[in-house]
C-alpha cells in the first residue's frame, strides 16, 4: 500500500527472510532446557508471531508491557512496566523479544528486573537496532537489521497508536 507519509526502508520480504534466519539461529543454540520468549508489548507483538514460528523446538510464550515513550517521537527516559509476566521464570532460559532498540534504557532495565528473578539465562532478540543512539550498554544475541537514526513504523511499530499495520519497516517523514 502506498502511504504519501511513509517510505519503505526494509521491505516485508527482507523481513520474513530475516526473522527466519534469526529462528534457525535461537533454534540451533537452545537445544535443550526450557526456553520462555518474553515478547514485550505492543511494539514487537508481529516479530514474536513470526520469531515463534521460526523456531522449530518447544517454547512457552509471555508478553511484557513496557513504557517508554508515551506519545510522539522522543522518549521520556522513564521506564514503566505496564504489564507484568503471568509466568515464573526461575531457571529458564529467557528470550526477551523486542521491537526497537534505541538508547538502551528500556531493555537495560528491563534484564535488571528480569535478572532478579534469577532464569538460567537472558537472551535478547531485537529487530531493529539504532546503535548511533545508545546510551546503556545492551548485548543483542539477535538481531534483525541495523538501522539509522530515523523515526520508523510498521510491522508491529507505531506513531501515536498509527501505523502497527503495515507489512514493512517504513521511514515516517517530517510533519506526518
Ligand atoms: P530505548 O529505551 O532503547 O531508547 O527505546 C526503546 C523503545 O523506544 C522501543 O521499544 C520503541 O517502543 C521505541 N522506539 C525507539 N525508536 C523508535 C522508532 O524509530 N519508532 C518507533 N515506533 N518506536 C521507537
Amino acid at each position: 500500500m502506498n502511504n504519501p507519509q511513509t517510505s519503505v526502508l526494509i521491505s516485508d520480504a527482507q523481513i520474513q527472510d530475516r526473522v527466519r534466519e534469526l529462528g534457525r539461529m535461537v533454534t540451533k543454540d537452545f537445544p535443550d532446557g526450557e526456553l520462555i520468549v518474553v515478547g514485550i508489548l505492543k511494539g514487537a507483538f508481529m516479530f514474536v508471531a513470526d520469531l515463534t514460528r521460526a523456531i522449530e523446538r518447544p517454547l512457552k510464550l509471555d508478553f511484557m508491557g513496557i513504557s517508554s515513550y508515551g506519545r510522539g517521537k522522543t522518549s521520556s527516559g522513564e521506564v514503566k512496566v505496564t504489564k507484568d509476566l503471568d509466568m515464573q521464570i526461575e531457571g529458564a532460559n529467557v528470550l526477551i523479544v523486542e521491537d526497537i532498540v534505541d538508547t538502551g534504557v528500556t531493555l537495560s532495565y528491563l534484564v535488571g528486573v528480569l535478572n532478579q528473578r534469577k532464569p538460567r539465562a537472558i537472551r535478547i532478540a531485537a529487530l531493529l537496532d539504532k546503535p548511533d543512539r545508545r546510551l546503556r550498554p545492551v548485548h543483542v544475541a539477535y538481531c534483525g537489521f541495523q538501522i539509522p537514526d530515523e523515526f520508523v513504523v510498521g510491522y508491529g511499530l507505531d506513531f501515536d497508536e498509527d501505523y502497527r499495520g503495515l507489512k514493512d519497516i517504513c521511514i515516517l517523514k517530517e510533519g506526518a
